[in-house]
C-alpha cells in the first residue's frame, strides 16, 4: 500500500459469462461493496456492460471496459469506441492486457494511441504491463516494463488518474505468483520511472499487481509497499473469491 492512496480492488472477467451470470456477479458485489475499505472495479465483456453498469448505479462499484478502439468511431468492423464505453456507463477500461497484446498482436504504440482515445472520452485507462517468463529468466523484467512504460502512457495519463496493472504474463492464470520480494522490486521500479518522467503527482498513481491473486494470497501481496490493489482475473468470476480479497486489502 502507498500511503495517501485508496486501494482499488479490480475484477476482468474477460470472455466469460451470460448477461444474467454478469449482473448476479455485479449484485453481489454491489451487496458487499459497503462494508469494503476499498475502490473496487468490474470489467465485464463489451457486452454485458450496459446491463452491469445499471446494476451497479448509484453504488461504489465502478464499470470497465476490457479494451476500446484508438479511434472514436469509424468502419472497424467489430470494435468499440471509448465514448461508446462511456456512454454505456462505464468509467474505466484496460487497454494492453497480455491477452491483447498476444491475441491480437497489441504494440505499446497502439496502447498509447488507445490510452489517449479513452483519456478524450473521459475514461480512466487501465494499463497493464508485464514480462514474459523468458524474459524474467534473462534478467530482463525491469526494462521491459519500464519499456513498456515509457512507450504506452501518453501525457496527461497520470493527472487524469490513469491506473498501472504489473501483470507479468507467466502469472496469469497460472496459479503461479512471483515472490513478495520480486513483487515489491517491479513496484518500486515503475514508482521511480513514473516519477522520473511525468513529476512527482505519479507518487500518487495507482499501481494493481495481476497475476493469479487469490483469497490465500491477497493479503501478503496487498500489504506490500507500492501495491496499491489488484487486478484480478479467474478470481473476479467467483463472487465470494473477489470479496474475499477485497476483505484482504491492509485497513489504512
Ligand atoms: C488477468 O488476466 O488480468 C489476471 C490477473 O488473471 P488471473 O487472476 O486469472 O491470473
Amino acid at each position: 500500500m502507498t500511503p495517501g492512496i485508496r486501494p482499488l480492488i479490480a475484477g476482468n472477467w474477460k470472455m466469460n459469462g451470460s448477461w444474467r451470470g454478469s449482473r448476479r456477479l455485479a449484485d453481489a458485489v454491489r451487496d458487499a461493496a459497503p462494508a469494503l475499505d476499498c475502490s473496487l472495479l468490474v470489467c465485464p465483456p463489451f457486452l454485458h456492460v450496459q446491463a452491469v453498469a445499471a446494476t451497479l448505479l448509484g453504488s461504489p462499484v465502478a464499470v470497465g471496459g476490457q479494451d476500446c478502439h484508438a479511434k472514436p468511431s469509424g468502419a472497424h468492423t467489430g470494435d468499440i469506441g471509448a465514448p461508446m464505453l462511456r456512454d454505456a456507463g462505464a468509467t474505466h477500461v484496460l487497454l494492453g492486457h497480455s491477452e491483447r497484446r498476444a491475441d491480437h498482436g497489441e504494440s505499446s504504440a497502439l496502447v498509447f494511441a488507445k490510452c489517449e482515445a479513452a483519456l478524450a472520452a473521459g475514461l480512466t485507462p487501465v494499463v497493464c504491463v508485464g514480462e514474459t517468463e523468458a524474459q524474467r529468466d534473462a534478467g530482463h523484467a525491469e526494462a521491459v516494463v519500464g519499456q513498456q512504460l515509457s512507450e504506452s502512457l501518453p501525457l496527461g495519463f497520470i493527472t487524469a488518474g490513469g491506473i498501472i496493472a504489473y501483470e507479468p504474463v507467466w502469472a496469469i492464470g497460472t496459479g503461479r505468483t512471483p515472490t513478495e520480494a520480486d513483487i515489491a522490486a517491479m513496484h518500486a521500479h515503475m514508482r521511480r520511472r513514473l516519477v522520473l518522467a511525468f513529476g512527482p503527482t505519479a507518487e500518487l498513481t495507482r499501481l494493481l499487481y495481476g497475476g493469479s491473486v487469490k483469497p490465500s494470497n491477497a493479503a501478503a501481496i496487498l500489504a506490500l509497499p507500492d501495491v496499491d490493489g489488484a487486478l484480478v482475473g479467474g478470481a473476479s468470476l467467483v463472487a465470494d473469491d473477489f470479496i474475499a480479497i477485497a476483505q484482504a486489502v491492509p485497513r489504512g
